[in-house]
């Protein structure tokens, strides 16, 4: 997880929360999350949370698919 700076806020469209993660686009892309434009995506404590349990869904998926 990458360090973020004080006052970024929450890329999530319509989210005026102060970030408190970062992560690459690439990362993110499992989510359907709507994000403002930019290169790094930031996420407030509770988008951190919704994008955490997407993505464990997704994993269990594959699981489920692959193993
Ligand atoms: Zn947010």
């Amino acid at each position: 997880m990458g360090r973020i700076q004080k006052g970024v806020k929450c890329s999530v469209t319509d989210c005026n929360s102060e970030a408190v993660r970062s992560l690459s686009r690439n990362k993110f892309s499992a989510s359907d999350l709507k994000l403002k434009e930019g290169k790094r995506v930031y996420l407030c404590e509770l988008h951190y949370k919704v994008w955490k349990k997407k993505t464990k869904n997704l994993r269990e998926i594959d699981r489920l698919r692959y193993g």
